[in-house]
């Protein structure tokens, strides 16, 4: 169930301030970005211009609405009887890391009111700031997008350097992650990348789970409405062949592989 900002009347203000978020929009009762049943929040606001990239409405840094953070957390904490054991809060986006210290601040407030957290996000920044980020966040989804950098970079417009670093960072410190993978046909689904993929992330013990996640045309729309050319209009969905192979090859170095 997704709201629209206009029913929060933080969202009126205009002003940017460490105790106000830049988010595109909110989902309660979220089931798809972390486990159990979540509160998710589209951060706005991103740096890679990702081809495939189904949300282009929250590239825009300075678009979105700025939504005073308790006023999160009370949302969070009214929803909490329904998050059960597992559940939580999931920031997403566009990119949460454009705003890791305002979202520092949230998971801490949302820790201290006993409520997971789960950030999911592209691994762009690896510096303190997000590593204190990381160290407060529960399930980090990491998406990995490419393991060639050249391709990674024609892909998202950036390199894939940070993102490993970012992985890596997390296995140094033994807290779970979620591995995330888009497959996208003629980009992501050849199979030696997705051996390298698989063979680079094998021994991390901290990878609770792969998730590969079909392309699908269900944003197309948003670049027509936004003007913004869409490189990708005329790629169809991954075959039933293509899926199973992906997770195949993804099997061979992971338990736990879900498909999407
Ligand atoms: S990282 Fe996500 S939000 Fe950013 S461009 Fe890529 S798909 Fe879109």
């Amino acid at each position: 169930m997704y709201f629209q900002l206009q029913d929060i009347e933080a969202a009126k203000l205009n002003i940017d301030d460490p105790d106000h978020l830049r988010i595109h929009s909110l989902e309660t009762f979220g089931t798809h970005d972390g486990p159990g049943i979540r509160m998710v929040v589209f951060a706005q606001g991103c740096q890679f211009r990702c081809l495939y990239c189904q949300n282009p409405d929250t590239l825009d840094v300075k678009g979105g609405s700025l939504v005073e953070i308790e006023e999160l957390v009370k949302r969070a904490v009214r929803q909490k009887s329904y998050f059960g054991k597992t559940g939580g809060v999931t920031v997403s986006g566009g990119e949460p890391l454009l705003q890791r210290n305002k979202l520092l601040h949230f998971f801490k407030r949302l820790h201290e009111e006993g409520i997971n957290t789960c950030l999911d996000t592209n691994g762009r920044l690896n510096n303190h700031q997000a590593q204190e980020l990381f160290d407060n966040t529960d399930l980090l989804l990491l998406d990995v997008k490419h393991i060639n950098d050249k391709i990674h970079h024609e892909l998202t417009g950036l390199t894939n350097k940070n993102t490993l670093e970012v992985a890596a960072y997390r296995e140094s410190t033994g807290k779970p992650m979620w591995l995330r993978y888009v497959l996208v046909p003629g980009w992501t689904d050849q199979p030696e990348y997705l051996e390298e993929w698989g063979q680079h992330f094998t021994n991390y013990k901290t990878v609770e789970r792969v998730e590969i996640i079909p392309f699908h045309q269900l944003g197309s729309q948003k670049w027509e409405l936004l003007n913004m050319p869409y490189a990708l209009k005329d790629t169809v969905p991954p075959t039933a062949e293509s899926k199973a192979e992906a997770f195949a090859v993804f099997s061979k170095y992971f338990k736990n592989v879900i498909l999407k």
